[in-house]
């Protein structure tokens, strides 16, 4: 656990004691998780058990009753404008691919880095045009999200993140609103974001992707971190009895 390289580091993202109720609701139980940089962990769970609120807790959209949250060795501010910018660290892409409706793709990834970065307009433009080429949609630029197929809109979101040149970034389920056939579309970006070393907590129920990219799995279950493994050791020998029938429900 404790070798010298990996002690002397500190972790990306390190949850601490965490707890956040919604009324009577404990929707995180003291939630310790530590993210290295470069690491891939898949949270996977079922509906309701908190996965949701771990990811935007760490992102700051939800605020958390106690424990610790820190981004690269740093706490979250409750707000203002360091909060922008460590929240900038963070990339976050949505079940809904929430892009601008009324901007161009190529507007959508330029609009962060102009105005929250203090980009010149050429220069985003030219390194959104590069994040549209990796991502396979940079034939679109021009385009409004609408005139897009779902898989694009959520590659279009994950340049846009990317744009922002974060430390790590959350997917909270980035395909289970996607028609079947664009789903690969959208994991092959992911998996290819995971090989060249990008820090991802990666909310889904995609195992192949689990297999694929992460190095770990974390279950969840009413707001608790039940189990945590490698994928391989997690899907064939679950050892709690929660994620075996959420297993058994899934496969
Ligand atoms: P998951 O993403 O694993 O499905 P969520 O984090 O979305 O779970 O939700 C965990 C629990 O918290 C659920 O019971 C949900 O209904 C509840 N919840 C989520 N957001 C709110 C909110 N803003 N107000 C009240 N309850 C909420
Ligand atoms: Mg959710």
């Amino acid at each position: 656990m404790t070798d010298a390289g990996t002690a002397a580091a500190h972790p990306l993202v390190e949850l601490v004691g965490v707890n956040k109720h919604f009324g009577d609701l404990h929707v995180l139980q003291d939630i310790n998780l530590s993210v290295a940089t470069g690491e891939v962990v898949v949270v996977i769970g079922p509906s309701g058990s908190g996965k949701s609120t771990l990811c935007r807790a760490i992102n700051r959209l939800e605020t958390i009753d106690s424990g610790t949250i820190r981004v690269d060795g740093q706490e979250l501010p409750a707000e203002g404008k360091a909060l922008a910018k460590l929240r900038a660290d963070v990339g976050m892409v949505f079940q809904s691919f929430n892009l601008f409706a009324h901007k161009t793709v190529l507007e959508n990834v330029t609009l962060g880095p102009i105005k929250a970065r203090g980009v010149k307009p050429d220069a985003a433009k030219k390194e959104a045009m590069e994040l549209l080429e990796r991502v396979g949609v940079a034939n679109q630029a021009h385009k409004l999200p609408a005139a897009l197929s779902g898989g694009q809109q959520q590659r279009v979101a994950i340049a846009r993140s990317l744009a922002m040149h974060p430390k790590v970034m959350l997917f909270d389920e980035p395909t289970s609103a996607l028609d079947p056939e664009m789903i690969n579309e959208v994991l092959d970006v992911m998996v290819a974001l995971a090989r060249e070393g990008m820090t991802m907590i990666v909310v889904t129920h995609e195992m192949g992707f689990a297999r694929k990219a992460a190095k770990r799995v974390v279950f969840m279950a009413d707001g608790r971190v039940v189990e945590e493994a490698e994928p391989e050791t997690f899907f064939t020998h679950p050892t709690s009895d929660r994620a075996r029938d959420f297993l058994s429900k899934i496969l």
